[in-house]
């Protein structure tokens, strides 16, 4: 992620960085309520994040959990 594409949610930004630090793909692309998503490249699979979640914890939680899922897919 470069620049600008910090999620303004601290909780849900601090679980991109540990997606990111597990080798995963996070893009930030804004459409309608969805910020962007966390994808794991070797299986293809997608969790998409949502810029105004209704609990930024829980939202942290949800890519934490793909997180572990995908931390050694490659
Ligand atoms: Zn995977």
């Amino acid at each position: 992620m470069g620049l600008g594409d910090r999620h303004q949610k601290k909780d849900v930004e601090a679980a991109l960085k540990r997606a990111e630090r597990a080798g995963l793909k996070v893009t930030h692309k804004q459409n309608g309520h969805d910020w962007g998503a966390v994808v794991c490249c070797p299986c293809n699979e997608r969790v998409v994040v949502h810029c105004t979640p209704r609990s930024q914890g829980n939202e942290a939680n949800k890519i934490d959990r793909f997180t572990e899922r995908h931390r050694n897919c490659a």
